[in-house]
């Protein structure tokens, strides 16, 4: 299956430079983030639909799989644990998943949830409990960094699975509050679907209009707009932005939903995404265009 990005991000270092975390294209627009410990040849994998790209990534960098993350129990999540538990490729590896689905989490060895800490070579990965789009569903927040699954998207978020609103709309706002320079590690890239939504949503924001230009530059050469930093997603995406005034008028223009707090906004916001509008949008109202 051909993947939508053909060039991955260079890796990169956070937690003071214990860790270089690098992401892995698999399927069709899945990314698995492998944390290496720098000094030590071993790696953390977040996530996966497929053990076999990832096996192949850490021997052409010399690396040891330590342990398996898991966010969530959806299959493009832990069909990599599912296939090292087929191939036998288990032993000794630390299989550290959410609490509330351990039992769907192939291979768990260590159940965690909200207040948990993961020692990861030396660093402490904090686990919150992010849910919204799957129950149980548990980010991995490092300094530099947070792998959030399904929850916080570049530009967007996860569809409400399981919900409600509130659920989600709790676990954005605290991944908001995040230090602005933090790296959002999310497990798919669909920025510029979430970007084009974004647009209809508030074609006055500067901010938006940049990252536009910059994340068509980035996708039209084959990269990654993957990771993003939590001080663009405060600034752009639509459903970190609920309390923005433009942001509550365009969707209550756009919606019969009542867009009357905060919640009701995000709601009506995620509800107006759903209904797959902004898909028609041309490239012409975009401003990819030189200006003029
Ligand atoms: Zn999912
Ligand atoms: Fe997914």
């Amino acid at each position: 299956m051909e993947h939508v990005v053909r060039t991955p991000r260079e890796p990169f270092l956070v937690a003071g430079g214990a860790l270089r975390v690098h992401q892995v294209p698999v399927w069709k627009d899945n990314l698995v983030w492998v944390i290496e410990g720098v000094d030590t040849g071993r790696a953390a994998v977040v996530d996966g639909p497929q053990a076999g790209p990832v096996l192949d990534y850490l021997a052409a960098h010399g690396l040891v799989l330590d342990t398996v993350l898991n966010t969530h129990t959806h299959g493009d999540h832990i069909g990599i644990n599912a296939e090292l538990v087929a191939r036998d490729l288990l032993d000794g590896v630390r299989v550290v998943g959410p609490a509330l689905a351990a039992d769907a989490v192939p291979g768990i060895t260590r159940a965690v949830d909200e207040g948990d800490v993961v020692d990861l070579f030396g660093v402490a990965a904090q686990v919150w409990r992010t849910e919204g789009h799957m129950d149980g569903h548990v980010s991995y927040v490092v300094p530099g960094a947070v792998f959030c699954g399904d929850t916080l998207f570049t530009g967007g978020c996860g569809y409400l699975f399981d919900g409600p609103p509130a659920k989600m709309f709790a676990s954005l706002s605290r991944l908001a509050a995040l230090p602005g320079d933090t790296a959002v590690c999310c497990a798919h890239e669909y920025t510029e679907d979430n970007l084009r939504f974004a647009w209809t949503v508030e074609p006055g924001n500067a901010a938006l209009a940049d990252r536009i230009r910059r994340v068509w530059a980035v996708r039209s050469a084959g990269g990654c707009a993957v990771p993003s930093t939590i001080d663009e997603e405060r600034a752009t995406n639509p459903f970190l932005r609920a309390s923005v005034s433009e942001v509550a008028r365009a969707v209550a223009a756009a919606s019969s939903d009542p867009a009357d707090s905060a919640l009701a906004v995000f709601t009506a916001t995620r509800r107006l995404k759903d209904t797959g509008k902004h898909k028609e949008l041309p490239a012409s109202k975009l401003p990819i265009g030189e200006p003029d």
